[in-house]
């Protein structure tokens, strides 16, 4: 056992089926009583109903969320907030209405009720990514960290085939690369491999029956797991990458994450041979990048960076975003690897696992 050092972090976790109905007690044993609920637009009838449901905990609804943050939408829910003498946040869907949350919480230290319907792990981190004149900022602070997550894996059974699977994709990201993070810990890498074990087989079995609750039930568990890890220790190439490429070419996030992950893998592969053995026998193969691979494709998961809108002529540049700003990588960042990782990854070929 090599010395490490790990800080739990402060929130309380419910889980289960039904879970929904326990929001009114959350809200009132954090002492409040004007809760504002998010949404997206696409899921503003779920948090009408859900205000119907609080009666008078509810003050009111914001359905504004959106994809990284964007610093204006913001803006517009504090005013909503403060109108409302809202006194916490209810979040209802994955990490864009969650963000919201965050970025809210961050300007007024409101307290926060996230319920998640996606895979994406943001309500168990501290970590805020927000948008401004195009240019995407991450910090980590406590102040963003959610203090309540209300899992109901009733709200995840709507979520789409192909969403489920990139959004867990992009779980087993953080997973992925919290087993070879430089803070590496014992307990985080229990949970990371568990998470990936749960998010492996239940994404089969729900591809084949979205309703499938027992299969959704793993995944939500595999998704806290995965969301856990990132939310303890520091990522490295693949969620740089992953940055990079959604701030440079507009690309979606989860499915970019799906993509990029099995070749960012192959990438670290030889300087974190620990790691892949985990990762390999969580997901059932032999060889982690390459199984990662052949799982996204049998999920019909998107397999290149050009099917997401990638222009060919943009790789040069995001081997320069890359490299312009250093941070630690297992395996040193090196401008001819990069370009050929983003090169198959464009391409949507096999991972190579060559240094
Ligand atoms: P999302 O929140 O943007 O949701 C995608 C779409 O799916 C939205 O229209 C949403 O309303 C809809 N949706 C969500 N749940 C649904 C359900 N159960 N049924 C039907 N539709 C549903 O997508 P996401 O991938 O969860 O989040 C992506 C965002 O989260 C990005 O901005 C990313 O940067 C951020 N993120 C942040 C962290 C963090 O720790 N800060 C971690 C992961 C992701």
């Amino acid at each position: 056992m090599q010395s490490f050092s790990y800080v739990a972090l402060p929130a309380k976790v419910t889980f289960g089926f039904g879970t929904l109905s326990q929001l009114g007690a959350e809200i009132a044993a954090l002492g409040c009583r004007r809760a504002l609920l998010l949404s997206t637009p696409q899921q503003a009838d779920s948090a009408e109903a859900l205000k119907t449901m609080l009666g008078d905990l509810a003050a009111g609804v914001f359905c504004g969320a959106t994809m990284h943050t964007p610093v204006d939408v913001t803006d517009d829910a504090m005013r909503v907030a403060s109108g409302l003498q809202a006194d916490c946040l209810v979040a209802l869907g994955g990490g864009s209405t969650i963000g919201l949350g965050k970025a809210i919480a961050l300007r007024t230290d409101l307290p926060q009720i996230a319920i998640p319907t996606t895979y994406a792990g943001s309500e168990a981190t501290p970590i805020l990514g927000e948008t401004q004149n195009g240019v995407k900022t991450t910090q980590r602070t406590l102040k963003v960290l959610p203090e309540v997550i209300l899992y109901d894996v009733d709200l995840t059974l709507t979520l789409p085939p192909a969403m489920t699977v990139t959004s867990a994709m992009n779980a087993m990201a953080h997973a992925a690369e919290g087993l070879y993070a430089r803070e590496a810990n014992p307990v985080i890498t229990m949970i990371a491999e568990d998470g990936l074990r749960a998010l492996a087989q239940a994404l089969p079995a729900i591809v084949a029956d979205p309703a499938d609750r027992n299969a959704r039930s793993d995944a939500l568990y595999g998704a806290w797991a995965c969301g856990t890890t990132l939310g303890s220790v520091g990522m490295s190439l693949h969620h740089k990458l992953c940055h990079v490429l959604g701030g440079a070419f507009n690309l979606p996030h989860a499915e970019t994450h799906t993509v990029v992950l099995p070749h960012a893998m192959a990438y670290n592969a030889a300087a974190a041979p620990e790691a892949m053995e985990r990762i390999a026998r969580a997901i059932g193969a032999s060889d982690a990048p390459g199984g990662l691979f052949d799982l996204a494709r049998s999920l019909k998961a998107p397999a290149s960076l050009a099917s997401l809108g990638m222009p060919a002529d943009g790789i040069d540049r995001a081997v320069d975003l890359v490299l312009s700003a250093p941070y630690w990588n297992p395996e040193p960042l090196e401008a001819g690897r990069l370009r050929r990782l983003l090169e198959n990854a464009y391409a949507g070929v096999r991972p190579e696992n060559a240094p």
